[in-house]
């Protein structure tokens, strides 16, 4: 498990630092004027030990990201009674641990990982809610299906018997420009929109979109999850790999 020696944080500082992300939440959701509690809080513990979790568990937080399939397995199967998401790139020998243990999963991006994870889903546990991952900013790099195929890929996937498409998660390319930010995730929001209207069935309900730096713009255009890892935890010392394949 690459799991970085937690030397940043006392309890109290992670507490703070929680409060702080839940103010920015709520601070942006009122300047947009959408409804208070609106935006989910994912806080992303990649690279940080359980007793860091722990921690922010005890304040009240249940949902968890988590992007590499074993360090996440073995951290959902160490605390299941959180909630656990799994946000980072999926290989397809990756699939089953991620069907037993996960709640969620941020980051399909072909059929064939859909395919997988419904088959794979024990019997007896709910449906695996699913974000599909779309390559918003046209990034060579990224994880992501292209904005064209995404009606398509919603259609196949909501058709999996032990998924639930919920809606769309997005990785923009990193910048400090908040109009770029902005641009790029109501990018998302459109996309959300027209698969909609294309397909009254759908009902995606669902943007998985910002993160520690980006947070404030993606709830600006709508974000209803927002992933939060080092404005929660630290900084990770460990190499970070966002959405690009290991
Ligand atoms: C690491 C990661 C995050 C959190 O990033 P921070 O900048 O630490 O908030 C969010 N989403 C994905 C997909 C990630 O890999």
């Amino acid at each position: 498990m690459p799991t970085a020696e937690y030397t940043d944080a006392t309890p109290n500082d992670v507490a703070k630092r929680l409060i702080a992300v839940r103010q920015r939440i709520e601070d942006a959701v009122g300047k947009a004027a959408r409804k208070p509690g609106c935006v989910r809080l994912l806080a992303v513990s990649k690279t940080f030990p359980l007793s860091a979790i722990a921690v922010v568990a005890t304040t009240g937080q249940r949902a968890f990201g988590e992007n590499y399939a074993q360090e996440g397995v073995d951290k959902a199967s160490q605390r299941p009674d959180l909630e656990w998401h799994f946000i980072g790139p999926i290989q397809s020998n990756k699939t089953r641990g991620i069907a037993e243990h996960f709640a969620w999963v941020h980051t399909i991006d072909r059929l064939k990982i859909a395919e997988r994870l419904s088959a794979q889903r024990p019997l007896g546990l709910p449906p695996i809610q699913v974000c599909l991952q779309v390559n918003i900013s046209d990034e060579p790099s990224k994880s992501g299906c292209r904005p064209d195929d995404a009606l398509a890929l919603c259609q196949a996937i909501a058709a999996q018997p032990n998924l639930k498409l919920r809606g769309l998660m997005a990785i923009p390319e990193a910048t400090n420009d908040q109009a770029t930010q902005c641009r790029h995730f109501a990018a998302l929001r459109h996309l959300m929109a027209e698969i909609n209207a294309a397909d009254s069935s759908l009902q995606l309900d669902t943007l998985s979109m910002g993160m520690s730096d980006d947070l404030e713009s993606a709830i600006a255009e709508g974000a209803t999850v927002v992933r939060v890892g080092s404005a929660i935890f630290g900084k990770r010392t460990t190499p970070d790999s966002h959405g690009v394949s290991q």
